[in-house]
């Protein structure tokens, strides 16, 4: 059986990584989580058949149970609620590496130190990802307050935590005493609540995905401890994937990865946020439809106003009957607009919007100070000049779509609600900015019918 079980991981490897490069682009990401959801069901099918193995009635237990919930959730779960989805699974992730550590120390049969360290190890790693995973998703699901917890002496007494957590699994590797094996969990559960306590606002989105990158490192650890090729490649291929989202997370949030890792805790963030000057100015679909129909070239940013609408098919049908009467029309896409890395390029590619009529911020910055028209589709945040102007802001120094430089500016949203970092957004009061309230999905299509009838 053990040839044929070998043979089914490396099949499993092989699909996961098939499976990650098409997710590399929006075209065909939908297909690469489909063929990496077959590997993992390959690799559980397959466990079955280890030798030695028994209660196989309570595997298959909770195996049901856990497809359950997750197929339930999944299919339940809305856009909006979807980084705090990622964060229970990476949470899971995390926590099942944990507890195959434990079970393993608490056995203490491991063949010898090394493959004990890098259970420790993995054991370290999965509890910190479990407690601070579930702790994002209560402060995202608002069971507790997403503002930063924060306390004095707090970044120090952190560090008390995490060194014992060090300390008691050096001891355990050397002395090897059973006592210390629920010990050394405390500690490390401890610590991933209190990292993620001081986190709160825009900084979430980063961390989420630095827990997906410890959950992967730390099943891949536990993967060598126990030998188990599937979990090795699975684990390297989410450790790899994560830690470089988390950069590019950073990135976009303009953090560099150890701004992200200490800077931010105990940090307490004050929105105070200035009074702003003038008013928001409605206009209707049709003015604005000549407004555009004039432009020579049009922007559209989209943000998680699009989604929540599923506006993506009109917004390109708009976009299509622009460009009929010679208009040049772009995409500016945001590293974080909407709910998930990449979420406005994922809808846009299922609507069949060119890959290469998208522009990232660094490349389309430059070019609003001569753009026509920025049509707005749901974005808040992303194109929020607080970013840029208010110390005091959350979302201060966060790289932001420059939409305040076009000449004319139309905002989609459907009344006053603000985006994700909760605070007011000055582009939307300002004198060239026009607001065209209702659901984005709606509004497009209106203007549509009315750039038809021009
Ligand atoms: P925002 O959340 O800032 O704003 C969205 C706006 O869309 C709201 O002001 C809302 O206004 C409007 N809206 C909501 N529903 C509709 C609808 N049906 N039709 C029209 N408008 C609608 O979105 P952005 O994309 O600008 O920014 C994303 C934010 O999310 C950033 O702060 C980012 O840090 C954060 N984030 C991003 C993650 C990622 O990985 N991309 C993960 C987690 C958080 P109104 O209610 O008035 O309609």
């Amino acid at each position: 059986m053990e040839p044929i079980i070998q043979i089914t991981y490396f099949l499993t490897a092989f699909l996961f990584i098939f499976g990650l490069k098409r997710m590399s682009s929006p075209m065909t990401a939908r297909s690469g989580i489909i063929w990496a959801g077959f590997a993992m069901m390959f690799a559980t099918v397959v466990t079955f058949f280890w030798p030695g193995l028994s209660h196989y009635t309570l595997m298959i237990i909770a195996v049901v149970i856990g497809s359950s919930i997750a197929w339930i959730l999944a299919k339940k779960v809305s856009m909006k609620d979807m980084p705090q989805m990622i964060a229970v699974y990476n949470g899971m992730g995390g926590g099942s590496a944990a507890a195959i550590a434990c079970v393993e120390l608490l056995k203490n049969e491991m063949a010898n130190t090394g493959l004990a360290a890098l259970a420790v190890a993995g054991g370290l790693i999965g509890a910190i990802a479990f407690t601070g995973s579930v702790i994002a998703f209560a402060k995202l699901q608002g069971l507790m307050k997403e503002r930063p917890v924060t306390f004095p002496n707090q970044q120090h007494i952190n560090l008390i935590v995490l060194a014992s957590s060090v300390v008691l699994g050096i001891l355990l590797l050397s002395i090897g005493w059973g006592f210390l094996v629920p010990l050394f969990f405390a500690a490390a559960l401890a610590f991933g609540i209190m990292m993620t306590l001081p986190i709160g606002g825009g900084d979430m989105p980063v961390v989420i995905s630095l827990y997906n990158a410890l959950t992967g490192l730390a099943v891949g650890f536990e993967g060598f401890a126990m030998g188990n090729a599937a979990m090795i490649v699975a684990g390297t291929v989410v450790g790899a994937a994560g830690t470089l989202l988390t950069l590019l997370m950073a990135k976009a949030m303009n953090r560099s990865l150890a701004n992200v890792l200490f800077g931010a805790f105990g940090q307490e963030v004050t929105a105070t946020e200035g009074e702003i000057k003038g008013s928001l100015k409605p206009i209707e679909i049709d003015d604005a439809a000549i407004m555009m129909a004039y432009a020579d070239k049009v922007i559209i940013i989209p943000g998680y106003g699009m989604a929540v609408a599923q506006a993506q098919h009109k917004v390109r049908e708009l976009a299509e009957t622009l460009e009929k009467r010679g208009i040049t029309v772009k995409y500016a896409i945001h590293p974080v607009a909407g709910r998930m890395p990449g979420h406005m390029n994922v809808l846009l590619a299922e609507a069949n919007v060119p890959y290469e009529k998208l522009f990232d911020i660094e490349e389309v910055n430059p070019e609003f100070s001569n753009t026509d028209v920025s049509l707005v589709i749901g974005a808040n945040d992303v194109v929020n000049p607080a970013a840029k102007t208010n110390p005091a802001s959350p979302i201060y120094g966060m790289p932001i779509l420059d939409v305040d430089r076009s000449k004319n500016c139309l905002v989609i949203k459907r009344g006053k609600g603000k985006g994700f970092a909760g605070i007011e957004n000055e582009l939307f009061f300002k004198e060239n900015t026009r607001m065209l309230y209702g659901d984005a999905q709606d509004v497009v299509g209106k203007l549509v019918q009315s750039l038809k009838r021009l």
